[in-house]
């Protein structure tokens, strides 16, 4: 499988007319989830509805927009806009002016079981594919060896699970059922994420998005495939780290109406793509040190997102770089500070300075000597 060079977790920077609140599907009729997705730009909860009242708990509305139907819990409402989160766990944010639109169906939020979703993905994706679920996943593949498909999901939550339980961190139970598309081919691919992300980048291999809460990928096999070749799955770093993504957020370790400073969701996520040291991410930052690219860097990541998109490979490896490190050095302050960080409020924006104290509250104010001792361990 081609190596994936960025990641694509979701940065919605959709504004008020960008036109993703415009994107409407019938509820009973959903198409792949239509998405704003970039590898940059002004973080998601900035421009979402600021919420006039504290909801007074997880109940299920039903509103009509555009001769659509939306099912779902109310997040926040602007006046103008309503953030909702779908009985899949696809967050929406949809018009509404006028609150009387919205009755209450429900005074609690079920998601979805697994054998719902399954039907619903079978109906969204057509007879091109079939849809396989394990306990915890449902998996959209293309047909045949159904048993394949699914089956690598649980084990890659297996080992995400594996892990926290060493470090005595608890994991919040899941919400959604954990939903996996794995598109035909690298065409199908691409089409996908033109349009329905508006994006073109050869080098993702597969993303997970924030709005919808799924993982999307393709078999790289191009359906003809050797059967030695039939567990690819589990030999793809970047579906491990995908799933770390949507794992953290499901479990707990991060807050999807509040995200988490890029450097820590990715990674974190960059932790699970192997199961022993990640070679392939440490020699990558071995190459940054002895180009003298390192020096300073951390102090912007952990101010803000901006070297995500000057300069990706440089981000990339030295977030696993710090995450790695200082959960190897420091696990107890680390995993307070994840913690910490998914407890934030909803659509709560974070500054600069904000994310630094954040930070080191738990790790020092002096970042040049936490950038020497992560110098000297690396060499
Ligand atoms: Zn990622």
């Amino acid at each position: 499988m081609k190596p994936i060079l960025f990641c694509m977790i979701l940065i919605c920077s959709w504004a008020p007319n960008c036109g993703v609140g415009q994107q409407q599907t019938k509820e009973t009729t959903r198409t792949p989830a239509q998405q704003d997705l970039s590898s940059g730009g002004s973080p998601f909860p900035a421009e979402l509805p600021k919420p006039q009242k504290k909801p007074s708990g997880p109940t299920t509305i039903k509103l009509t927009h555009d001769g659509r139907t939306f099912v779902g819990q109310p997040l926040a409402w602007d006046g103008k806009q309503l953030a909702m989160l779908r009985l899949d766990g696809e967050l929406r944010v949809i018009p509404l002016k006028d609150k009387e639109n919205a009755k209450v169906v429900s005074p609690e939020f079920e998601p979805y079981f697994p054998s719902e979703l399954k039907k619903r993905l079978k109906r969204e994706f057509g007879d091109r594919y079939d849809v396989s679920a394990t306990k915890n996943c449902v998996v959209v593949h293309p047909w045949g060896d159904s048993e394949y498909w699914a089956d690598p999901f649980e084990l890659m939550i297996q080992r995400f699970e594996s892990y926290f339980e060493k470090h005595k961190v608890e994991l919040k139970k899941s919400q959604f059922t954990f939903i996996v598309i794995v598109l035909r081919s690298r065409k199908d691919f691409d089409r996908y994420m033109h349009n329905e992300i508006k994006l073109h980048n050869g080098n993702v291999a597969g993303f997970y998005s924030r709005l919808s809460n799924r993982i999307v990928t393709y078999d790289p096999s191009g359906l003809v495939r050797k059967p030695s070749q039939k567990s690819w799955l589990l030999g793809s770093q970047t579906m491990f780290h995908e799933s770390a993504h949507q794992l953290a957020f499901n479990r707990g370790l991060h807050n999807r109406y509040s995200p988490p400073p890029l450097w820590l969701s990715e990674g974190l996520a960059m932790m699970f793509e192997t199961s022993g040291l990640n070679k392939k991410r440490l020699d990558a930052l071995r190459k940054f040190y002895d180009q003298r690219k390192v020096s300073g860097q951390m102090t912007r990541l952990l101010s803000d997102d901006t070297l995500f998109q000057l300069e990706p490979e440089l981000a990339y490896s030295l977030s696993w770089g710090m995450a790695h490190y200082l959960s190897k050095q420091n696990p107890e302050s680390f995993f307070t500070y994840l913690k910490e960080d998914a407890a934030r409020p909803n659509f709560h924006v974070v500054s600069p300075p904000q994310r630094l104290k954040a930070f080191a509250k738990h790790f020092g104010n002096d970042i040049d000597k936490i950038e020497q001792g992560m110098r000297r361990y690396y060499k």
